[in-house]
Order: C-alpha cells, then structure tokens, then sequence
C-alpha cells in the first residue's frame, strides 16, 4: 500500500492537512477568480495553488545575492560567451539558420532572472531576443529554426521548443504581451496537425509533460476545444510514465516524471496523480540512496551504482526543481516543497562555483575530487570530464545553459494564490510578494529570515486597508514543533508536513513570525551499506574538506577550475553528538566554506583502507557499522551547498566488516592465449559469461581484488560491480565461470596460486577447480570454465595493474618514492610517507615474457638496479628505460594485492634497505628471505 490514499482526487496525509483538503471544506472556493487570477476553465480541474506573474516574488537577502552572482555569471552574460547564443547568427531570429536547445534552455532561466530582479538590461534584452523568435512564425504556426521541421527522422524535432514555450509563456505573464496567445494557439494548431509520431519521438517524447503546462495554460485564457483534444493526443503518444520508467535517463526523468499528474489536472484521474508520485519514488528507492535531493544519474540512472559517488547532472537537479514546484502547484500537497528545498539548498549552490563563473556537469554526494579528467575505470558512465567547473559551452553544453532556471524559478514559486482569494508562502527563504487578494487588493508581505540558515521567518503584511484573506504558511516535514505567532498573539499549529492557516482580516502593519526549531538528526541510507547523513532543518551537512583550487584553463573572468583535498577526508563517524554553532559567516552570502552561517562538530575516526582510486575519485562505501583503530577526532561539518569537496554519506564507527581495500584493478591475462577476463558482451547482468577477449581496453576487462580475510578473495568486474563465479556452484569440470551480485556463496571465492614464475593459478574455494579456457581456445570470446589443475598453460593468469599505482612496503606503509623528487638518472628510490606528491606515482607495462617495467608518472624513468649489479644490497634507482633485464621485474602474488616484485638479470626482489621504517629508506635489491619489508603492496595511485 502505498503511504499515500487518494480519496475524490485530493490527497489525505495522515497528521497533515493540504490546502486541498480545506479548501474541499471551503465555501470561497468557489470564489475563486475573484482575485483576479486566471484558473483552470473546465474540463480542467483546479490546481491547488495559483501561479502568480513572474516579478510578483523578489528575492531578499542571501537568495537576492545568487541572483546578483547570476546577473554577473555564466547565465546572465552568456550572450558574450556562448557561440550558439549569437543574434544575428541562429534558426531562433533567422529561420534559415540552425538552432537547437542552447537559446530556449538559456532564454528560459535568463528571461526569469530579469523578471525576479527587475534588471533592466536582461529585461530589454529578453524582449529583444522574444520579438526576434516570435517574428519566426510562419504561416503554418511554426516558429524557430526551420531545419527542425525535419530533422527528426524527416519529421519535425519540436523538443527545442519546449523549455522555449515556457520562456514565452513567462513573458507573456510578465508583460502582458498581446502577442503571445494568438502566437501560441497558432503553434498548437501546427503541432495539432501532424501525425501521433510527433509525440513519440526522441528526447521530446519523455518531456511532453513541459509543452502539456502550456497547452493548458492558453486554454484557459482561450477556450479553444482543440487544446483539449491535443493534450489527450500528449498524453495518449508520449513516453508512457504512468505503468513504470520509461527511461532512465536522468534529465528526462527528472523533467518527465510529473507527466501523469499534470495530465491528471485534465483526466482528473487519481491514478495518473499517484503515478508521479510513485515514479518519484521509484527513482529516488533505487538511485536516490543518499542526501542532497538527487539521485544517481551520470548519464543513465544504472543498476550496480547508486553509490552516493556517482553524480546527478545539473540540469538534472533544476528540472528535478522545476517538477517539484509544478506538482506542488497542482497537488497542494506539502512535500513536493520539502523536495524542492532540499534541491536547493544543498545540491544546486554545489553545482556552480560560488560565483557561478564555473558549472560543472555532475554533482556527486561524495566527492573529494573535482579534476578536469574523465574516469578510466568506468566509475561513471560517461567518458568524458565532467567534474571540474568551467564554462562548459561545448563541453557540458546543456548545463550552462539550463542552469540559469534554478534560482529565478526557485523565487518565482516561493509564494503562491489560492483559489480562496489569499496566499500561500509555499517555499521558504528572505523574499517579497506583491499579489491581489480578496476582491483583487494588492498586499505586499516581506519575508524577513536568514531560513534555511535561521528558524525564524518574520512576515511584515502591507495593506491599503484592513482586508480578510486567508493566508498559508507552509511547515516543513522536517519541523516536528512549529511556533507561530500573529502581532504576539499565539496561534495553533500542527507539526509539519503541512500548511497553517491564518484566516483573519489583516490590517498594515501586521507581523507574523514562524519558528521552526532545527535539530541536528541523522538519515540512516539502508540501501548503501547503512551510511548515515546529518541535516539539521533544511540543510545537508558534509565533511569540511580543505580545498585546492586550482585554474588549469579559461580566462581570468571565466577560469576553468579544479579542486583537491587538502585534508583528510576519509572519516566514519562515531555518532558521539553533534554539536551545532549557528551565527557564523555571512547569512547573505552563505554557500562557501568561509561564509557558511552554520556548523557542526562530531566525532570521527579515520578508515586508512577507504582511499580514493586512480582517478582520485572516492572508492564506494562499504558496510557500516565498520570498525577503525584511529584515534577519535573532532570534525567539523558544513552545509553541503557550500562545500565544493564533500561527503555527506558517511560510513558509521563500530563492531561490524572491516574496511576492505579495493586497491586497483588488474587485467587477469591467459598465458597461453594472451587474452584477458571479460565480461560477454559487457553485460552486467547476474550469471553473464565469463569470457577471454583481446586486451582492447573495456571496463569490463578489469577486475578489483577484493580481500575476504581468510587467504581468499573476491574478483570483482569493475563494469558491472558483479564478483567472479562458477555457474549454478557447479563442482564439475567444464562449468561455466560467471558474474553474479556478490551475495556470499562460497564459489565466489578464489586462491591465487603463485607459481614463482610470473604466473599463477587461480583456485576456485567450492570445487577446488582453477580458472581456464575452454578446449584451450585462443579465440575471442571462448568461455572462461573451471578445470582440475592439471598443468596446462591455459590455467596460467597474470595480474596486470591497470592504470597508476603506488607501491606500499608492507612493513611501514609507506611509499617507492624518488629522492628529493629528482628528475635525474641515479636518483635513488626511497620509501616516503603517502603524501601525494607526483613522484611516488608509478604504472606497469608489459616488457615481454611475464615481465614489467616499472615507470615512473612523474618523470617517465623507470625502476633500474644500479649497474646491473646482482649483488645483495645492490641499490635501486631510477633510470631511462633502455631495454636492460635489470629493468624488469615480475609480480608474484604473496598475498591479496601484495606482491614481490623480481628483477629479471639478479632473481632478486625489491626491498626496503635494513628494513628501515625511517622516511627515505634507500631501497634495493636483495635475496627474497619473505619479510614485510620485501612484500609491496599495489594500492591506487
Ligand atoms: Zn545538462
């Protein structure tokens, strides 16, 4: 049973009262228009909530600072920055131009910015660029680039047209523009004339749900019948979000999803209302798994990775706003507000530098790195850079020019009418409303607050005259005991999430002030491995993490941006307390580390195996509790939004799993065939076959050793998250060897055999059989089986670390270093403390015959006994690969990840001198005698 019933088409919330359940009670409402604001002409039933014009709610305080930071930034001066957004060179003013989604998306959020901040020149300049796309109507009613009449499989593309059709509407509002409702029932009339195909095509069909607003929107100021009948064919032949997903992309989900219930605002169906709401849900069960009001989508939402690491793009997290709003709008119930704070509060401020002179593509949950490179092990589904901040015009594309829609949107619904003639305060922060009320009196209300940063919201009512309407404040889900006062007086209110009503006939001057009381409280993530998340009202908090920005690109005015760690990051909590200090920083500017108004404090301990992979991105969670033997630390914690290096999904201290090192991945490469283990296909499905290919580079070639504690291991396949298993935990020679989810089953588990020669077995722990290919094929794609170990060079693998790597003395934890960090040949290699300086980076290439070099990332030398000296002790430095057998080496499993490491000329392994723990311990070769400081463990770089 879902939490919600629906009972008449409104929404009964237990311990919650809507605004449709009481106006449902109300005899005003059927005054509804007597304030002068348009409402749904039947059939369409009534929204909850009435959009005011845009320009009627003006931003105060910190919220009228992101608007400033928008005025100046990407969006506001994007004309000078984009080359799609050229005047006189694009299908939006010139028809027999090209054109696609960059103007509408842009002119969407940029022509809200200047009606929300009343700045001039984007209000002039949005008239200009609005008589420009409205003088491209044809005869016909299309408008805009004609190229995409048939661009769509020679059918027109009309997805450019819809984030467009909100611009006009909104200016329309705005002005009043005469124009614009011919304009758009011509355009209607054109898309109303094509074929059903129209609708079911491309990145349109899952978005329909955009143009459906504005469909209803000019019905209800024209009464045309066609617009009914075109909304139905919307519906009827766009992506079908009312049986499940139909997509699972993230921006198409995030601005599709609402479809059903926007339609219902026609079919008045309950059902197609509970759909949106219970796509929400399957959404955010399977990806959302973590706080910031997003989900996993760096790209496509994918099984397998729903780790708070994988990132939601940014125009995922404004469209995912911009729904929330509407069906807060149509629905009245008060969640979908909660939704759209949480937005943003905490994930849109992350996706901007703090000066929105920089946007990058995704916004992670846990995120230590921001680097302009893309991931190499198939972290995210992506394979180009979408991390660090920049303009982004050809690189993120979308983004930088949808983004601007997040705050002006944001502001524009912040207050709402009611269909009782008053007004609702429906998202909350320091703003200003002016609307009619009652019999069409215009009131202004000034909200004075520092929320989400403060508890308390001061409403100061301007009335010409003492005037009766009824006004709502909306209580958050999170506000467990609201305080509201009218001029002193008490009044009652329930505990969120619902709206307070005040039905009283205000005179100027009136004050109300709200409280809402913030404790800080935890969210325990069931979903990924019991990680627990800190808020305190509104706001996300996330681990301070000193961060390194540094430009690698861009201009002064517009930079491209990275950001490192400049401190430790890889903390659990030991869930002691929190301790939160509000009244710091800058309330008006409060989404950077130094302005931050609020911070807590808490306990932590470090977890040395939770590292960050090759890439410098964070490795996933594993199950908490999780113990650590650090010692206990205090830590302080920031608002998310102002954190641009976060973790917000923390891993929980106590008795449980120890942390395992994923260390890096390996190619597991057949000695008789030369091919790696694969995935078929790449599937990521459970039971896929396992098979070897030709090393050609895909992600499901490479596999992370996973330490079971007990001398076996898990191989896990780095595409699919799936582990190393034999079919059915069959026992027999032949079976075949799959993935599977890692779900503990004993043929999971696997002995790495080391046959002192480069090589080694690998052992499966339920049959006993080792790791082979079938028939001994050396074909591609011939099945992985398992085998009695009876010889043959097809059960022969070697571990190729993938990727750069450092190299870990088992007996102190430190580092192969080169001394003093010298480029020169001979410098000597040391071992150093992990500090992340660039010499202690190293990757392995083949050198032929089961052997390696070993190259430094720094300098390109390689790993080079002195002299090609075979003596005990010789010293090892670094040197110009030359071909020398002194210069490869070969890796023998001693351990899980740990490994000697053997010079070919000398059979010696590499050692640290004396077994010295002393930082810049001279390393060298000596007689392997087996001790720690002979065994190197291969960790990521
Ligand atoms: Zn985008």
């Amino acid at each position: 049973m879902h939490r919600r019933s629906f009972l008449a088409g409104s929404i009964a919330i237990p311990a919650a009262a809507t605004v449709a359940d009481m106006l449902a009670a109300s005899p005003a409402a059927a005054a509804a228009a007597a304030s002068g604001y348009v409402v749904n002409r039947a059939p369409l039933r009534a929204d909850a909530f009435l959009r005011l014009p845009p320009g009627s709610v003006q931003p105060r305080g910190w919220l009228a600072t992101q608007l400033g930071y928008q005025l100046d930034g990407i969006n506001g001066r994007m004309t000078e920055i984009s080359h799609f957004l050229q005047f006189d060179n694009t299908g939006w003013t010139n028809p027999n131009i090209g054109g696609w989604e960059e103007v509408p998306y842009w002119l969407k959020g940029f022509s809200s910015l200047g009606y929300v901040t009343g700045d001039s020149r984007v209000i002039a300049e949005t008239k200009r660029w609005i008589d420009g796309v409205l003088a491209t109507q044809a005869s016909d009613g299309f408008f805009g680039p004609s190229a995409l009449r048939t661009s769509l499989n020679n059918g027109p593309d009309l997805w450019p047209h819809m984030p467009m059709l909100h611009a006009i509407r909104s200016y329309a509002e705005f002005t009043g523009d005469g124009r614009v409702v011919p304009f758009l029932t011509k355009f209607f009339q054109y898309v109303n004339g094509r074929s059903t195909g129209v609708f079911s095509q491309s990145w349109g069909s899952y978005r329909w749900a955009d143009t459906l607003e504005v469909v209803f929107w000019t019905y209800n100021r024209t009464g045309d019948a066609f617009l009914i009948d075109l909304a139905r064919k919307i519906h009827a032949n766009s992506a079908n979000y009312v049986d499940d997903l139909p997509t699972l992309h993230n921006v198409n989900l995030a601005q599709g999803f609402r479809e059903p219930a926007v339609y219902s605002v026609l079919s008045g169906d309950p059902a197609h209302r509970q759909a949106s709401y219970h796509d929400y849900d399957s959404i955010m069960s399977a990806y959302g798994q973590f706080p910031g009001g997003g989900f996993a989508g760096d790209e496509n939402a994918r099984p397998g990775f729903g780790d708070p690491r994988q990132g939601f793009e940014t125009c995922g997290i404004v469209e995912f706003m911009a729904s929330h709003e509407m069906l807060g709008r149509i629905t009245g119930d008060p969640v979908w507000a909660d939704r759209t704070e949480d937005l943003a509060f905490n994930s849109l401020p992350a996706a901007l530098d703090p000066r929105q002179r920089g946007i990058h593509y995704i916004t992670s949950a846990n995120s230590i790195a921001l680097r302009d490179r893309a991931g190499s092990q198939g972290q995210f589904q992506n394979g180009f850079p979408m991390q660090a901040y920049m303009l982004g015009i050809d690189n993120y594309r979308c983004c930088p020019h949808n983004y601007g829609m997040g705050w002006p949107y944001y502001v524009e619904e912040m207050w709402a009418a009611t269909p009782d003639n008053g007004l609702v305060a429906q998202l909350h922060g320091p703003s200003q409303v002016t609307a009619r009320v009652a019999d069409g009196t215009a009131v202004t209300i000034a909200a004075d607050t520092a929320y989400p940063f403060g508890d308390t919201v001061t409403y100061t009512v301007r009335t010409p005259r003492s005037l009766a309407f009824p006004l709502y404040l909306r209580i958050p889900g999170w506000a467990t005991t609201p305080a509201l006062t009218v001029n002193g007086a008490a009044v009652a209110v329930t505990a969120g999430p619902a709206y307070a009503k005040i039905d009283r006939t205000w005179t100027d001057g009136d004050r109300v002030l709200l409280r809402l009381p913030m404790q800080a409280r935890t969210r325990t993530w069931a979903r990924n491995h019991n990680a627990v998340s800190v808020d305190f009202g509104a706001l996300t908090f996330a681990l301070a993490i000193t961060e390194n920005w540094t430009r690698t690109g861009g201009t002064d005015t517009w930079p491209t941006s990275e950001v490192r760690p400049g401190s430790p990051w890889n903390y659990g909590l030991t869930m002691g307390g929190f301790a939160v200090t509000t009244g710091l920083g800058d309330a008006t500017d409060p989404f950077t580390p130094a302005n931050a108004p609020i911070r807590i404090t808490t306990a932590a301990r470090r977890i040395p195996n939770w590292m960050a992979d090759s890439d410098q991105i964070v490795t996933p969670l594993q199950d908490s509790p999780t113990p650590s033997a650090e010692p206990e630390e205090t830590v302080t914690l920031l608002p998310m939004g102002a954190a641009r290096l976060r973790i917000t999904a923390f891993p929980r201290i106590g008795d449980g799993r120890p942390w395992v090192p994923l260390g890096v991945a390996f190619r597991i490469q057949n000695r008789h065939s030369g091919k790696v283990l694969g995935v078929d296909q790449m599937s990521t499905a459970d039971s896929a076959r396992v098979v070897q290919f030709a090393d050609n580079g895909t992600a499901d070639h490479l596999w992370q050793v996973v330490d079971n504690g007990d001398g076996y291991v898990r191989l896990r396949n780095v595409n699919s998250g799936k582990v190393l298993a034999v079919s059915d935990m069959s026992t027999a020679d032949s079976a075949q060897v799959v993935q599977f989810a890692d779900n503990g089953t004993a043929d999971h588990l696997w002995q790495v055999v080391d046959n002192g020669d480069g090589y080694a077995r690998i052992r499966n722990k339920n049959s006993g059989k080792v790791l082979a290919v079938s028939g001994m094929s050396t074909a591609d794609s011939a099945n992985a089986v398992q085998f009695a170990d009876n010889g043959t060079a097809d059960h022969d693998w070697r571990l190729i670390p993938e990727g750069t790597v450092k190299l870990q003395a088992t007996h102190t934890g430190k580092v192969l270093a080169i001394q003093d960090m010298s480029r020169d040949n001979g410098a000597q290699l040391t071992q150093w403390p992990a500090t992340g300086t660039a010499d202690h980076v190293w990757r392995f290439s083949d050198a032929g015959a089961g052997y390696f070099r070993i190259l430094s990332a720094y300098d390109g030398k390689c790993v080079d006994v002195d002299g090609v000296s075979t003596a005990d002790g010789a010293r090892v430095h670094q040197w110009d690969y030359v071909g020398g057998a002194n210069q490869q080496w070969r890796l023998g499993w001693t351990g899980p990840g740990v490994f000697r490491i053997t010079a070919r000329h000398s059979g010696k392994v590499l050692e640290v001198s004396g077994q010295s723990t002393a930082d810049g311990a001279p390393v060298t070769q000596w007689a392997d005698l087996g001790l720690a400081n002979q065994r190197w463990r291969i960790i990521p770089g």
